[in-house]
């Protein structure tokens, strides 16, 4: 089988679906915590398996000889992820599965958010597995999912200077993923992945003005202002502080990615990110 985790988040839905494009619905397996929010890919066909990362029991006979596995990384950053990791890692090993993909952070990023991926990526070669290591970088997602701020106060905020992001869709990650799970000889390879296109906050920000016909502005702070106006809007302290190291390593170019390889492994160009603001604003 092909086996996904994370199956019923943002990410895991896009691999899913491009999944059953390519390969029978029951040679595909969605791990999720909770049966009902997969209650459409089991009408397709697809097989469910319940485990969670934190109940290393769950996942004890989930996988079999030959599999082939997607481990996309978890979001619960109070609860270690390399543990966690390391649980599907455990049972991966134990079954003996052909391929373990895991969905990590450009080598370039030095942020604190890139040290639970350099964890796993290192249980994951500790392990001996067959291994794929798709490094994603930037998700267009993380700023148009965002925008009610943003056209609340005609103002695009972050603590990135001039730098520039080579940020990408998540349908265009998952058609990666997808490739490596369906296709051949991406043992032991590393992919840089990220969009064909590098944008800088100001150029975001005209593209939003010329979309929505307002006249919005990048505004550049310094770190620890985006972290005082985060944590104004509810978010730990500890997040926004993340949040704050990725702009600081923005600034510094780490989430440019110009490998190429996240279009030659999709097969197509890369979203641009102008398509993400429209399908935004349409939303
Ligand atoms: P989501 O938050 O939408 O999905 C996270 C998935 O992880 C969900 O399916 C969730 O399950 C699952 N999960 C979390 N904790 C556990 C657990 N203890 N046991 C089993 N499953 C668990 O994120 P995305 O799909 O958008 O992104 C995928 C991952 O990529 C993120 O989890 C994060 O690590 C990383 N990321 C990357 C970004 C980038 O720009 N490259 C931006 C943001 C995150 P459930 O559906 O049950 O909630």
């Amino acid at each position: 089988s092909i086996v996904v985790t994370g199956a019923t988040g943002h990410l895991g839905r896009h691999v899913v679906e491009q999944l059953l494009e390519k390969v029978p619905a029951e040679q595909i397996t969605a791990v999720v915590r909770d049966e009902a929010k997969a209650a459409d890919f089991a009408a397709r066909g697809v097989q469910l398996a319940v485990a969670d990362y934190n109940a290393p029991e769950t996942f004890g006979s989930l996988f079999a000889s030959g599999d082939k596995v997607l481990l996309i990384s978890g979001n619960e950053f109070d609860k270690g992820r390399p543990a966690q990791h390391q649980v599907v890692i455990n049972a991966a090993k134990a079954a003996g599965v052909a391929l373990l993909a895991y969905t990590s952070a450009p080598g370039s990023l030095s942020a604190a958010l890139a040290d639970d991926h350099r964890a796993t990526e290192r249980a994951l070669l500790a392990s001996g597995l067959p291994y794929t290591l798709l490094r994603n970088g930037w998700y267009h997602e993380n700023y148009t999912e965002n925008l009610a701020p943003v056209l609340e106060h005609d103002a695009v905020v972050a603590a990135a200077g001039e730098g520039r992001v080579s940020s990408a869709s998540r349908a265009d990650y998952a058609a990666a993923a997808v490739a490596v799970l369906t296709g051949e000889g991406h043992e032991n390879k590393t992919y840089e992945l990220g969009g064909d296109e590098a944008w800088s906050f100001a150029e975001y920000a005209a593209e939003l003005s010329r979309q929505t016909g307002k006249k919005i502005a990048y505004n550049a702070v310094p770190g620890e202002v985006l972290v005082g106006i985060l944590t104004g809007a509810g978010l730990p302290e500890a997040f926004a502080a993340i949040l704050a190291g990725v702009d600081a390593s923005i600034e510094k170019g780490e989430l440019v990615v110009s490998s190429g390889d996240l279009s030659r492994l999709a097969g197509r160009p890369t979203t641009p990110l102008a398509e993400a603001i429209t399908a935004a604003l349409k939303g």
